[in-house]
């Protein structure tokens, strides 16, 4: 039973493994049409089996920024019917098309994410992300609606008004960041809104890197099961799910093609092997993108699901990190997301979702340095010393916590208030 079950898995992997490798060339020919593929391979590559991909040079987020506004179009710009950008906070934007054929095809995978989260023709989504020029809200509504469910498209609104929608149209799915969960909470127990009178049942948490320990606290603040769903412009958003039955983090595999890379010098790593995502499409027609370098730190936990409900996807641990975050200190490795949800965490509503966590490169020097900017205003000192022995104890590290004016961080509305300004590395 089980050497026919391997058998069958092979097989199977073998017969994906050459689909893959006939998207991959399709999209390298496609991808070969566009300004930035023709300038960076020269000569049209081919690849006759997987492992030929590493001969295949990797795309990074400069490449993309230089080959602004057109350099990855790789159609004629009269098939293009929609655009969207990277959020452009650090740089110029990158810019990703998308033709009627991709509007198609991109929704249709990502619907089988939502599937798996439960949702059907009778679910109720409301998304309180940014339409516009941010591809994950509509990408993902356009998912959602294929599967013929409920969407509200608040996007951005003030909490007050969120909760009336949520309230009012017994929404059952809200899609969220984090910090933006951990708001709106805050809303309700400040105004006496009962959990109970929404009639939510799960949570899709994304758009930020987040703990294990802040995804198990929204599950708890709100009573809800909380789904982690990955994806990026430059790529395509939603490709990456957290599956309800395992919990694994499937890849959309038959749209993209993801390797775990070491992100010094580019090697290839192994099933477990903690490195950087690299995502390469396979269908898109616009912009096609080869062997992006994501950022994000993660290792490939199967090449080939067995649980039913993702069966033969490739399988990632969450995403928790970015390659230009993680922090050394004194032999420490320190994790700015994490460091984040667990002052986040332990502060609870006594602070304001605003914090600046300053690290020095000379680090010898000076100790890192967390500012944030506390609600109460008579026992702040134990409240800092409280949490400077926590982070002690969590980190082996002694921060410096200093207590800044709300208006240190300028002027955000509450809406769009986001838990970390910045990890300044200066
Ligand atoms: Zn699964």
């Amino acid at each position: 039973m089980v050497q026919s079950y391997l058998l069958m898995k092979e097989k199977a992997k073998e017969a994906k493994d050459r689909q893959t490798v006939k998207a991959i060339n399709s999209t390298l020919r496609i991808a070969f049409l566009s300004k930035l593929y023709r300038t960076k391979f020269k000569i049209l590559p081919k690849i006759s089996k997987l492992s030929g991909i590493q001969q295949i040079p990797l795309t990074t987020k400069n490449d993309l920024r230089k080959s602004y506004p057109y350099g990855n179009l790789a159609t004629d710009f009269s098939k293009v019917i929609e655009m969207h950008t990277s959020s452009g906070t650090t740089g110029r934007p990158t810019l990703s098309f998308y033709t009627k054929k991709d509007l198609e095809e991109g929704p249709k995978a990502i619907s089988i994410a939502w599937a798996n989260f439960g949702i059907n023709n009778k679910s109720r989504v409301q998304f309180m992300m940014s339409y516009g020029l941010f591809s994950g809200a509509m990408l993902n509504t356009y998912a959602i609606q294929s599967l013929g469910a409920f969407v509200l498209p608040s996007g951005i609104q003030p909490t007050a008004k969120q909760v009336q929608l949520l309230q009012e149209f017994g929404i059952d799915t809200m899609v969220a960041t984090p910090s933006y969960y951990l708001h709106l909470y805050d809303h309700l127990i400040q105004n006496n809104i009962p959990i109970k009178s929404l009639k939510l049942k799960r949570g899709i948490v994304a758009g930020e890197v987040y703990s294990d320990k802040m995804k198990k606290k929204i599950s708890e603040l709100f009573c809800i099961k909380v789904f982690d769903h990955y994806g990026l412009c430059e790529v395509n958003t939603g490709i990456i799910y957290e599956c309800k039955t395992c919990g694994g983090m499937a890849v959309l595999d038959e749209y993209v093609y993801p390797e775990i890379i070491n992100p010094t010098n580019g090697k290839i790593l192994k099933e477990g092997q903690e490195g950087e995502l690299v995502l390469t499409s396979l269908h898109k027609e616009a912009s096609p993108i080869i062997r992006y370098r994501t950022g994000d730190i993660t290792s490939i936990k199967t090449f080939f699901s067995k649980c039913p409900n993702c069966y033969g996807s490739v399988i990632l641990e969450r995403i928790k990190a970015r390659c230009d975050s993680t922090i050394f200190y004194k032999g420490l490795k320190l994790e700015p997301f994490e460091l984040r949800d667990e002052i986040v965490l332990f502060t609870g509503d006594k602070m304001y979702n605003r914090i600046k966590i300053q690290i020095s490169e000379d680090l010898f020097k000076e100790k890192p340095k967390i500012l944030l900017s506390l609600k109460s205003s008579t026992n702040n000192k134990s409240i800092l010393r409280a949490l400077q022995n926590h982070l002690r104890e969590k980190t082996g590290v002694t921060f410096l916590i200093e207590e800044v004016p709300y208006s240190y961080f300028g002027d955000v509305t509450s809406t769009k208030e986001k838990i970390v300004e910045y990890v300044d590395k200066k």
